[in-house]
C-alpha cells in the first residue's frame, strides 16, 4: 500500500492564525501517525490579495511550529496551464458558458427577484446566480466574447449534474450538521459556479480538485468552513475522471467571543503570539490539540 497524502494549502493573503494553526499540526500529527507525506501547496490564484512577503511568512511560522512537509511546494499561480486544460475538458463536455453581468448588475438581478420572496443563496450565504446567460444564442454569445466585455465562465450545473449522477464523498470529520459517513453531494446548493474568469485561469474550486489530484493527495483535512464546498469538488472529480480522495473536515477554531478568526485580527495571530513570547507548546494547548 502507498503511504497515503496529507497536504496543507494556505493562501498567502496574510499571516497565520491559530485556526491555520490548528490545521496544520493536525494534518502533520495525522500524516506522521500513518506513517504518511505531508505536502505544502501555496494557493496563490488570487493575485491582487496574495503577496510574497505573506508567503514567507506562512513558510517560517510553520517550520517555527514544527510541520514538516515534502518539497518542491506547488504554487498555483505556476499552474495555470493546468486549470486551462481541465476547462477546456468540461467546455467539451459543453457545460460551460460565460456569463457577462458585472457583480452591480447582479445584485440588482437579485433584488429584482427578491420583490417576490427570498432568492436561493449558496453555503456561504452569497445568491444564486440569477442571470440569464445560459439560454443566450450562440450569435450573441459569439458578439458579446468578441466585444472585448468581461466575463465569468460557469458550469452548467443542471447538465452537470444529469452527466456525473448523484454523487457522495467519504467523510472521517463532520459536517456543520454532524453529517458524517457517506455524505451526499449537494451541488445544487451552489447553483451556476464561476470556474474561471476572462483574466483569471480558476476559481478556488477548480484548482483545488487539480491540484490535490495531480498531487495524489488521498486524505484532505481542512476546516469545516470548506465542508459544503466538497459537493462542488466531488462532481469536477467525477467529470474530469479524478479520483476521490477521503475528506475530513475539523473544527474551527475560535476567539474568546466565539468568532471564527479572521487573518486581520492580532490577538489570535501566531506572529503576534510568537512576540508575546508563546512557544510551539503552547500554540498546540490554545489551539485545542494534545
Ligand atoms: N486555500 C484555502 C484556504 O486557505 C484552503 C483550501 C483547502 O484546504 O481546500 O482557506
Amino acid at each position: 500500500m502507498p503511504p497515503p497524502v496529507f497536504r496543507f494549502a494556505p493562501s498567502p493573503n496574510g499571516y497565520l492564525h491559530l485556526g491555520h494553526a490548528y490545521s496544520a499540526l493536525l494534518n502533520c500529527d495525522l500524516a506522521r501517525r500513518a506513517d504518511g507525506r505531508l505536502l505544502l501547496r501555496i494557493e496563490d490564484i488570487d493575485g491582487a490579495r496574495c503577496r510574497p512577503e505573506f508567503e514567507a511568512a506562512i513558510v517560517e511560522d510553520l517550520a517555527w511550529l514544527g510541520v514538516e512537509w515534502e518539497t518542491p511546494v506547488r504554487r498555483q499561480s505556476e499552474h495555470l496551464a493546468d486549470y486551462r486544460d481541465a476547462m477546456a475538458r468540461l467546455a467539451a463536455q459543453g457545460l460551460i458558458y460565460p456569463s457577462f453581468e458585472s457583480r452591480a448588475e447582479i445584485a440588482k438581478l437579485v433584488a429584482q427577484r427578491e420583490t417576490n420572496g427570498p432568492w436561493p443563496r449558496d453555503p456561504d450565504g452569497a445568491p444564486l446566480y440569477p442571470g440569464t446567460a445560459k439560454l443566450l444564442s450562440p450569435g450573441e454569445r459569439e458578439r458579446l466574447l468578441g466585444s472585448g466585455a468581461p466575463y465569468a465562465l460557469r458550469l452548467d450545473m443542471a447538465a452537470a449534474r444529469a452527466r456525473a449522477g448523484s454523487l457522495a464523498w467519504i467523510e472521517r470529520g463532520k459536517g456543520p450538521g454532524r453529517e458524517t459517513g457517506m455524505v451526499t453531494a449537494q451541488p445544487q446548493l451552489w447553483g451556476d459556479v464561476i470556474l474561471a474568469r476572462k483574466e483569471t485561469a480558476t476559481s478556488y474550486h477548480l484548482a483545488v480538485v487539480i491540484d490535490d489530484a495531480l498531487q495524489g493527495v488521498t486524505d484532505l483535512v481542512r476546516g469545516q468552513d470548506l465542508f459544503w464546498s466538497t459537493s462542488v469538488h466531488r462532481l469536477l472529480q467525477k467529470l474530469l475522471d479524478l479520483p476521490q480522495p477521503a475528506y475530513r473536515h475539523h473544527r474551527l477554531v475560535r476567539d474568546a467571543a466565539g468568532h471564527k478568526l479572521s487573518k486581520s485580527t492580532s490577538a489570535t495571530g501566531l506572529r503576534e503570539l510568537r512576540a508575546a513570547g508563546a512557544t510551539p507548546t503552547d500554540i498546540r494547548r490554545l489551539a485545542g490539540l494534545p
